[in-house]
C-alpha cells in the first residue's frame, strides 16, 4: 500500500512538473506583458481624422452552436474613401474549420457541427484585391489560417500591421500562425510604440496592443458612421461576459490557453465602460450575434 501511495505521489509530481515545463514560460511571458492603454479621449482622436474610413462590416465564416453559447468564426472589413479596403482576422478555411469544431466539441461537450458559410475572398469577391492591408486580432489558427485562402484570391500587394508584441512575442500557441502570416503574401509592417498606435496608409485605423489572451493581442479601431467600434479579439469570447465581468475559467486561463488574468480583467474594465457610450461599440470576435445588434452590418456571400 505504502509502494502505491509512493508511486502515485511520483506520478502525480511528474505530470505536475511536465505541466510547469510546458506551460510556465507562456505564463511568464504574458504576466510580463501589460501595454500602457489608450484613455476614451485618445481613441475619440480617430473620429477627427480627415479621409477616416467610411464603411464597416461582418462576415460569418463559420459558426458552431452550443447549448449556453454560439461559437462564431468572423472577419470585419473596413472600406477607405478611396476604395481601399482593411480586413481584421482571416477567419479559416472548410477543413481547418471543421477540424478546429471537431477539437471545440470534446474540450466543451454539446457543441454541435460546424456550420461553414465561406471564406474571407468569398465574402469580399470582388473587394478582395482591393484589400490594402490587414490586421489579426492574436496569432490563433481560428484567427489567421484562412490568410492562405485570402492569399489565393488576393496575390501580393496587401501588408500586414502588427505591434511589436504581435510581430516578436510568441508562445506555444502563437508560433505556428506568427510563420504562417510571415510567410504569407503580406508584406510585414510593424508599428512600434504603445497606446493608440496609427498609421498612416489607413487615416483614423486605430491599433492599440493588448496582451492578456495572448502576447499579441491587439485591438483595432475605427469610427465610422458616428460609431467607434473597437475590434477587441478574444479578450471575451462572449460579449455579455465582457459587460459582467465574468473570466473565461481557471482550466481555460491556465491550462488550454496561458493568460493574464488580471490583465484580461482589466481589460474587460476598459472596453466595457466605454461600450457604455452610446457612440461606442466592442465588437467581440467569436460572438457574431452581438456584433450585429451593435447595428454592424453583415456581409453576405
Ligand atoms: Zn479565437
Amino acid at each position: 500500500m505504502r509502494s502505491f501511495l509512493r508511486l502515485s505521489i511520483g506520478l502525480l509530481t511528474l505530470v505536475l512538473v511536465a505541466l510547469a515545463a510546458y506551460l510556465g514560460p507562456a505564463h511568464l511571458q504574458i504576466r510580463g506583458i501589460e501595454p500602457r492603454l489608450p484613455t476614451e479621449q485618445d481613441l475619440r482622436t480617430l473620429a477627427t481624422i480627415p479621409n477616416g474610413p467610411v464603411s464597416i462590416g461582418i462576415a460569418r465564416s463559420s459558426s458552431q452552436s452550443g447549448p449556453d453559447r454560439d461559437l462564431n468564426h468572423s472577419i470585419v472589413v473596413i472600406e477607405w474613401p478611396d476604395g481601399r479596403q482593411f480586413m481584421i482576422d482571416a477567419a479559416m478555411d472548410k477543413p481547418t474549420s471543421e477540424a478546429f469544431g471537431e477539437l471545440i466539441a470534446k474540450l466543451s461537450p454539446g457543441m454541435g457541427p460546424v456550420k461553414f458559410s465561406g471564406t474571407a475572398p468569398e465574402f469580399l469577391k470582388d473587394r478582395t484585391t482591393k484589400v490594402a492591408g490587414v490586421g489579426v486580432t492574436h496569432l490563433h489558427e481560428d484567427h489567421v489560417q484562412g490568410i492562405d485562402a485570402f492569399c489565393a484570391k488576393r496575390g501580393k500587394g496587401a501588408r500586414s500591421y502588427q505591434t511589436l508584441w504581435q510581430a516578436n512575442e510568441h508562445n506555444l500557441h502563437t508560433k505556428e500562425s506568427a510563420r504562417q502570416l510571415e510567410s504569407s503574401c503580406l508584406e510585414s509592417v510593424v508599428i512600434q510604440g504603445e497606446g493608440l498606435l496609427t498609421h498612416s496608409d489607413f487615416p483614423g485605423l486605430g491599433i492599440v496592443g493588448l496582451g492578456g489572451h495572448t502576447p499579441g493581442s491587439t485591438l483595432f479601431a475605427a469610427y465610422v458612421d458616428e460609431t467607434l467600434w473597437l475590434m477587441s479579439g478574444d479578450i471575451t469570447n462572449v460579449k455579455s461576459k465582457l459587460l459582467s465581468n465574468t473570466g473565461k475559467g481557471w482550466l481555460y486561463s491556465t491550462i488550454f490557453v496561458p493568460e493574464n488574468t488580471a490583465r484580461t480583467e482589466s481589460l474587460r474594465l476598459w472596453l466595457s465602460a466605454m461600450d457604455q457610450r452610446s457612440d461606442i461599440e466592442v465588437i467581440v470576435a467569436h460572438d457574431f450575434a452581438a456584433a450585429l445588434d451593435s447595428g454592424m452590418l453583415p456581409l453576405e456571400r
